[in-house]
């Protein structure tokens, strides 16, 4: 089931301020669930809840991902063969001209090719806004526009689409959805979908000042992360306790932590990482930032917003399917475990009296003569 979910949401067209495709497969999608409940705030986030077995908790978890993807969304046609669109989202400017775009309208696929761009600058930097793509037919204003490859792709454990960023990390929220819906366990947790992440996660500053995610939650953010020399793909998913920004709330990360090492313990295809993810800032530091106790969670994701850097040209993002399915089987135990985690870290504990009490004599022993 988690490579159905995750190929068909994959293969649905958005882009920021446009992610109402990928919105109303979710909202369908947990229709057909038991348990599952979901409201729309008013900016168009979207909520979803899961109880089961009337479950209450105190501090139930609230895992976010974002549904947007840099993109195109077309403004009007200036020619018969050619039109005009916005650009949104981080890609730079050398890899516009000349690339190949799927547009999508209604149910139809239309090819085009970039011809030219217009920038803007922005908080002291230059960025793409606006181009002119090439068509061989009419394209309806407020159609979206991705780079052209192919919706999905499997090669060995790894899986390439148009946009792992942050499909993949909702797709795994929908897998852990599913699973909670078909268990008989009890779990009272929330799921949020929010909007408009590569322009500066607006979406999620609006659900935090909108208050669509309950005050009693603590957050788990879900991204997808440019994979760096410490945190490979294929090595489990990542508990990140920071960002480029911030340091994460600090009870949040270790009762993720505290999960995913009960996790390894018990299964040994679960693999997991904790590092800090310094390449960006993510929807966490917003959490934490607008009064949320918060951390993020994420799986190492190669060719960072369609960029091959070795190459030089765009490509599809891709994931490792392992890292996949392992942070669903973590979303699913976040889900039912009880937070915060009261008492000390037992591990930790434990390993501080065995380290006292073998080093205990020799550190007082040693203090005039070395032995
Ligand atoms: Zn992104």
């Amino acid at each position: 089931m988690n490579r159905t979910i995750l190929s068909r949401m994959l293969a649905i067209p958005t882009a920021p301020f446009a992610e109402h495709r990928v919105i109303d497969y979710i909202k369908t999608f947990s229709q057909r669930r038991p348990g599952v409940s979901f409201k729309q705030d008013q900016v168009g986030n979207l909520l979803i809840h899961i109880r089961r077995r009337n479950r209450k908790v105190a501090r139930p978890v609230c895992i976010t991902a974002h549904l947007d993807h840099p993109g195109f969304v077309v403004e009007k046609m200036i020619s018969k063969t050619r039109l005009r669109a916005h650009w949104r989202g981080g890609v730079p400017q050398p890899y516009f001209a000349g690339s190949k775009v799927r547009l999508f309208d209604g149910d139809r696929i239309i090819k085009g090719k970039v011809r030219a761009t217009t920038s803007v600058t922005y908080s002291g930097k230059k960025r793409v806004d606006s181009a002119t793509i090439d068509v061989p037919e009419s394209v309806s204003p407020g159609s979206i526009g991705m780079w052209d490859f192919p919706d999905v792709t499997f090669r060995g454990s790894k899986i390439y689409a148009r946009d792992c960023d942050d499909i993949a990390g909702a797709s795994a929220m929908l897998c852990a959805i599913d699973q909670l819906s078909k268990q008989n366990q009890t779990c009272d947790a929330y799921f949020l979908f929010t909007r408009a992440e590569e322009v500066g996660f607006v979406g999620a500053i609006a659900a935090c000042r909108l208050g669509t995610i309950p005050k009693k939650c603590f957050v788990v953010a879900m991204e997808t992360s440019s994979q760096l020399p410490n945190a490979r793909m294929g090595d489990g998913p990542i508990l990140r306790v920071g960002d480029r920004t911030s340091a994460f709330t600090p009870a949040a990360t270790s009762h993720c932590y505290r999960i995913a090492r009960e996790l390894a313990r018990d299964d040994s295809s679960f693999q997991y990482q904790r590092k800090l993810m310094d390449g960006g800032t993510c929807e966490s530091s917003a959490y934490c930032s607008l009064g949320y106790e918060a951390t993020g969670l994420c799986v190492a994701l190669g060719n960072y917003h369609n960029i091959n850097a070795k190459r030089g040209t765009l490509g599809p993002e891709y994931i490792d399917l392992r890292d996949f399915d392992s942070v669903v089987k973590w979303f699913v135990s976040l889900a039912q475990a009880p937070f915060p985690y009261t008492g000390a870290d037992q591990q930790l504990a434990s390993q501080i009296k065995d380290l006292e009490k073998t080093y205990k004599k020799l550190l007082r022993a040693s203090i005039k003569k070395p032995c």
